[in-house]
């Protein structure tokens, strides 16, 4: 038999704080190597479970393994994003308390992949009925409908999500499944009218020349073969190895249909793949063609309440077109979400006080060669995570010792609500500044935007611009970039378009698109908004609202942490790529999240919660203690055998540092 010690050298620690050396970032990574090398790609942090994607399938999914993680304490078996799924699952059953599991990671680290797991093992675990059913059989179809619409191949993963996603999975009183609600953020809409080269499009388009029946292509006068659409081939990658699309398309029309999708809907959406000549196109859209034809050549602005139109030349003219098209993909999926929101939606009145699992699958911070306004809302997300992830855990722990007197080393961390504060502050936060600008009438430019912001936030520790406070310029920096220091790391990001991309719609489309007789179409593009004559909202204020709800949602709930690291570039198996995962680890801010977790406590209880569970274990405060609430505890625990390093009494509560006790003494209370 292997000695537990070799044992341990073989596979390493399932718990980070059980690490020796728990300072040094190369141990850590050796730990996460040596696992990964096993096979075992979970380990935890405490609570936090870390996850290398293994880049194949591992036999660690099946029933077997949900039945194993059911009801059981996480410190009992192996780490899995099953004990993850199934803690949240009881607190929530047993604390009556609102959960909510955050799963972050780069491009391809397996955060769709985990989400989709604790769906699962929510859908083959918690109770059910026969309505029940259709429940989790809606909500698990979900995903296939939202992934053809809304993922795409990309260089970093096959199938990558471009839009970022919240989903609440709501309980009744059983505890089973009743209904669900999804939110959906920022879709890269870009992608419709533009691909790098070897990426493509959203999946969607694909699927339908490939798998779509014959007469269906027929009537939406469409061949399938991709390379006679413009929108489909920038990338030069129409097929891709890991793809079948014509299976993905029978696929995706189940789906629908589970969902409730009526036949004509689901042939009505699909008639969105972007046509080259202006009649096709005006015949699927069911707008009027010479009024498109006058839109997408003319450019209309509404200046002191006056419309102004002015001719466009050929490259304008072909902007219009991707931005109409962009418009149009962006809200039909919005439209999308929101029909499936009402099949999600429960019915039965006796459901109202629900509890919720909250599920947050958003895209990880993103640095490339050329960042645009795109990448600036990821990573201005992933600041508010980070921010909320200090309030949460590093913050609220800390503040709590604090309060109870409790003497222990304060870890030292980056509170990131600096850079937060730069993005979004009223009147001088980069988004004011934006938002400005683009709504300014007359010479407002990306160049202008940029100066205002040299000249409003210029001397900012954590902004940088491509001019020098003494008029000379940095050679380093282009022209037409700003650099922000992020918690993650230094990103330049290009100005370029960045007033186009944020100003929410030209008026046009939205006056065309509302006179289509197209179902789908008229209810994407709503007249009432048209009247709405207030100051519009720009992409960029409607994103920071969206996020600030977003907090908003998550600070109400119990958080988990799934973080997803992926071991290398190459998407292959067995492969662990040093450099890259230490980049990881530390934009992840698992060492600080390590150090804050060995400093810290477990547990902790009010006196008289403790006392009132535990009080029958020890004759002397049983069966009440008169004196002092603090006096009794610390009766009762050294009556358990608790050594002095095992807890610390605060001014309320006990604090308990590690999980192990405290099961202890549940299972003294079970025998
Ligand atoms: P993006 O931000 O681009 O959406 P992501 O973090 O959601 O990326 P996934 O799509 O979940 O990444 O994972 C990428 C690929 O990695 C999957 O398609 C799958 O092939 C593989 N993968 C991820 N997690 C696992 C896992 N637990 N077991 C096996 N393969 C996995
Ligand atoms: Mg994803």
């Amino acid at each position: 038999m292997e000695s537990a010690l070799t044992a341990r050298d073989r596979v390493g620690v399932q718990d980070f704080v059980l690490l020796e050396n728990h300072t040094s970032e190369a141990a850590f990574i050796e730990n996460l190597r040596k696992r990964f090398k096993e096979n075992l790609i979970y380990t935890y942090i405490g609570s936090v479970l870390v996850s290398v994607n293994p880049y194949k399938d591992l036999e660690i999914y099946t029933k077997n393994h949900m039945e194993r993680y059911r009801g059981v304490n996480f410190y009992e078996v192996s780490p899995h994003v099953y004990a993850v799924s199934d803690n949240s699952y009881r607190s929530m059953r047993t604390e009556r308390r609102d959960q909510c599991i955050l799963i972050s990671g780069e491009s391809g680290a397996g955060k769709t992949e985990a989400s989709k797991k604790i769906l699962q093992y929510y859908a083959v675990t918690c109770p059910a009925s026969d309505q029940v059913e259709t429940v989790k059989d809606r909500l698990l179809q979900s995903n296939p409908v939202l992934e053809a619409f809304g993922n795409a191949k990309t260089l970093r993963n096959d199938n990558s999500s471009r839009f970022g996603k919240y989903m609440d999975i709501q309980f009744d009183f059983k505890g089973a499944p009743v209904g669900g609600h999804i939110l959906n953020y920022l879709l890269e809409k870009s992608r419709v009218v533009h691909q790098n080269h070897g990426e493509r499009n959203f999946h969607i388009f694909y699927q339908l020349i490939e798998g779509g029946e014959e007469d269906l292509l027929r009537r939406l006068g469409l061949e399938r073969n991709p390379q006679q659409y413009q929108y489909l081939v920038k990338g030069n990658c129409p097929k891709v190895s890991s793809i079948n699309d014509r299976s993905d398309w029978k696929v995706v029309r189940k789906a629908l249909s589970v969902i409730g999708f009526s036949e004509d809907e689901v042939e009505v959406r699909t008639c969105l793949l972007p046509h080259s000549d202006v009649t096709s196109a005006t015949e699927l859209l069911g707008v009027d063609g010479l009024v498109l034809k006058e839109a997408l050549t003319h450019k209309t602005i509404i200046a002191k309440g006056e419309e102004l139109k002015s001719p466009l030349n050929l490259e304008q003219a072909s902007s219009a077109r991707d931005a109409l098209s962009k418009a149009v993909y962006g809200r039909t999926f919005t439209w999308l979400v929101n029909k499936i929101n009402v099949s999600l939606a429960y019915k039965d009145e006796t459901y109202k006080n629900a509890s919720v699992i909250g599920l947050l699958d958003i895209y990880g911070f993103e640095v490339f060669q050329h960042n645009s306004f795109e990448q600036f809302c990821i990573n201005y997300c992933n600041e508010k995570l980070q921010q909320l992830f200090i309030e949460l855990t590093l913050k609220s722990e800390q503040d709590e010792y604090e309060a109870e007197g409790i003497t222990w080393e304060p870890v030292q961390y980056f509170n990131n609500k600096i850079i937060c504060d730069l993005v979004e502050e009223k009147f001088k936060g980069i988004i004011s500044i934006l938002d400005e600008e683009c709504l300014r009438p007359g010479d407002a430019s990306d160049i202008t935007f940029l100066e205002k912001l040299e000249n409003t936030v210029g001397g900012h520790a954590h902004l940088t611009t491509h001019k020098l406070a003494d008029g000379k310029t940095r050679k380093v920096m282009g022209r037409e970039e700003f650099r922000l220091l992020h918690y993650a790391g230094e990103v330049n990001y290009n100005v370029n378009g960045v007033l186009s991309c944020t100003h929410s719609l030209c008026v046009v489309h939205p006056q065309v698109m509302c006179m289509s007789d197209n179902k789908i179409l008229t209810q994407c593009f709503d007249r009432a908004e048209l009247k709405d004559s207030k100051r519009p909202e720009t992409a960029a204020t409607q994103f920071k609202t969206s996020l600030a709800k977003l907090m908003e949602i998550l600070m109400s709930k119990e958080p988990s942490y799934v973080r997803c690291i992926k071991p290398n570039d190459a998407k292959q198996a067995g492969r662990f790529d040093d450099v890259l995962i230490r980049h990881q680890v530390k934009y992840l801010g698992l060492m600080e999240n390590l150090r804050v977790r060995r400093a810290g406590f477990a547990y902790r209880r009010h006196y008289e919660t403790f006392l009132q569970r535990y009080k029958s274990l020890c004759p002397e405060t049983w069966p009440s203690w008169q004196g002092k609430l603090a006096d009794g505890v610390s009766t009762l625990v050294k009556h358990l055998g608790y050594k002095p390093e095992e807890y610390k009494l605060g001014r309320s509560k006990i604090f308990i540092r590690f999980p192990k006790t405290l099961f202890a003494t549940e299972d003294a209370l079970e025998t």
